[in-house]
């Protein structure tokens, strides 16, 4: 199907083309290169593989089912401001130092691993807040297995609180709730609860399956608890990986230290990262001279799940860069060559997301079965009325899915929702700030703004049946 959107013919003919050439295809198969260039060529079309070989030079060892353990899972903690995001993270790393660590200063690392009493590990992503969460999901990369909600119960589901469980919905991500603040007077942990019951989010509690705990993040009371919930919640995604095999991960953060170089927090997903790997980490290379975990001790190797600061980078990859080692330094180097070159080159290209004028041609190519928008008003009841006479418009074909609502201005955070989750944003009586615009711009979001109920379904209706007018 993404072949028969680029060529602008209709799937079908793909299908067809394929089985004209002895090969049973389905929509969403990929096919391999020779059979791209056959099809293409029947259409007059020429296939030109821009960087693929640059990729294809990466080679992923394949895990065989008896070299798979288990792996502690990776966590990102949400939450509006002031609910107590930080102190819950600082409070998890004081209490629980790893045995047998010396205990110096705890330095921000972007992440750390804790060990429980229990022996039982888990992995947290130090970068409170939703919008890091989805801006490494935006470029592709999904690292946290779980997500911690935390909502004061002095206080109420927010904005954010609402915001923080779009993204962690949007990613697919099991949530677990962390009611903050039980120690401060007249917090009411039962007023959260029913208010996620009518958000449809029922807890345990209320009779329903997600887990939630009440907590204080200020004495510590119930947090024990609370990550005893986490690992059970863990436990049923049956996390595994295999140590025994050249690393691979993502990048937490990067910066540039005065004496020490380039310093690179990278969390190991898979295999087990040494001093001396070659390592290649977006658009840079170079050999690990030395390894240290968030209480500044130097370690020698780094297995699944495990959060490191390395140096020796010849640079600061991005958050959500992925890492890869190499046999080979010079390979690590050229393919970090090739991928600036080819940056460079494709910087006046970029990845283009679906606007609301493509959505009927789409449609008809038959590729296009879900649209996601991101819907914010000035008022709930203009926000209510137009989910639901959106929702409504879903047809056979396609589903309309409003994957994050509110009331309030467009914001960034709206924005990256929207590129990692290929949506587009419908503002009512609402415009994007200044700084939601200008990433709007470079990720090429559609933003439509109405001050017409009216108009705005038209305008979805329209689009869908592919008669939209293009907006001038
Ligand atoms: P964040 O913005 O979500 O990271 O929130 P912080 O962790 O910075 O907390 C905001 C404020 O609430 C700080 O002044 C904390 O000391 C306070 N706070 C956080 N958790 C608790 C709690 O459980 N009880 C009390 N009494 N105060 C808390």
């Amino acid at each position: 199907s993404e072949i028969a959107t680029m060529m602008n013919i209709q799937v079908n003919q793909i299908i067809g083309a394929c089985m004209s050439l002895g090969m049973m295809v389905t929509m969403n198969q990929r096919l391999d290169a020779e059979t791209l260039t056959i099809v293409a060529e029947e259409f007059d079309y020429k296939v030109e593989f821009v960087g693929a070989e640059v990729e294809d030079a990466i080679v992923e060892e394949e895990d065989s089912a008896e070299d798979l353990e288990g792996r502690a899972p990776i966590i990102t903690v949400m939450g509006h401001v002031d609910h107590g995001k930080t102190s819950l993270l600082d409070y998890i790393r004081k209490a629980n130092v790893i045995a047998g660590e010396s205990g110096g200063i705890t330095q921000h690392i972007g992440a750390y691993g804790v060990q429980l009493e229990s022996g039982e590990r888990i992995a947290f992503l130090d970068t409170p807040g939703h919008e890091a969460f989805t801006a490494m999901r935006a470029r592709g990369a999904q690292v946290t297995d779980l997500v911690i909600i935390v909502v004061a119960a002095d206080d109420g589901l927010m904005p954010q609180t609402k915001e923080a469980i779009s993204h962690a919905q949007a990613a697919g991500v099991p949530i677990v709730f962390a009611i903050n603040k039980i120690d401060v007077q007249g917090a009411n942990p039962d007023k959260i609860k029913e208010q996620l019951a009518g958000m449809d989010l029922l807890v345990e509690d209320w009779g329903g399956k997600i887990q939630s705990h009440d907590i204080s993040a200020k004495t510590g009371q119930g947090i024990d608890e609370l990550l005893e919930k986490v690992l059970l919640e863990a436990e049923m995604l049956d996390l595994k990986a295999n140590p025994e095999k050249r690393a691979i991960g993502t990048v937490v953060e990067a910066y540039l230290d005065k004496g020490r170089g380039y310093v690179s927090t990278i969390l190991v997903q898979e295999g087990t990262l040494k001093v001396g790997d070659y390592v290649l980490a977006g658009k840079n290379s170079g050999k690990v001279k030395a390894m240290f975990n968030e209480r500044g001790n130097a370690m020698d190797g780094a297995g699944p799940s495990t959060p490191v600061s390395i140096l020796g980078l010849d640079g600061a990859p991005q958050a959500g860069d992925r890492f890869h080692v190499f046999e080979d330094e010079k390979e690590a180097k050229q393919i970090a060559t090739k991928r600036s070159q080819l940056q460079r080159e494709q910087s006046v290209r970029t990845q283009k997301h679906i606007t609301l004028d493509e959505i009927g041609r789409r449609i008809a190519l038959g590729d296009f079965k879900e649209l996601n928008i991101i819907l914010k008003g000035d008022v709930d009841g203009s926000v209510e009325a137009l989910t639901d006479s959106f929702q409504k418009q879903s047809t056979e074909e396609i589903q309309v899915n409003i994957i994050h609502k509110g009331v309030g201005a467009i914001t960034e955070s709206d924005v990256l929702l929207a590129s990692a989750s290929e949506a587009i944003i419908v503002g009512f009586n609402v415009r994007p700030s200044g700084n939601a615009r200008m990433i709007a711009d470079q990720e090429e979001i559609d933003i439509r703004t109405y001050s017409i109920i009216y108009d705005a379904i038209n305008d979805l209706r329209d689009a869908m049946e592919g008669m939209l007018s293009p907006e001038m």
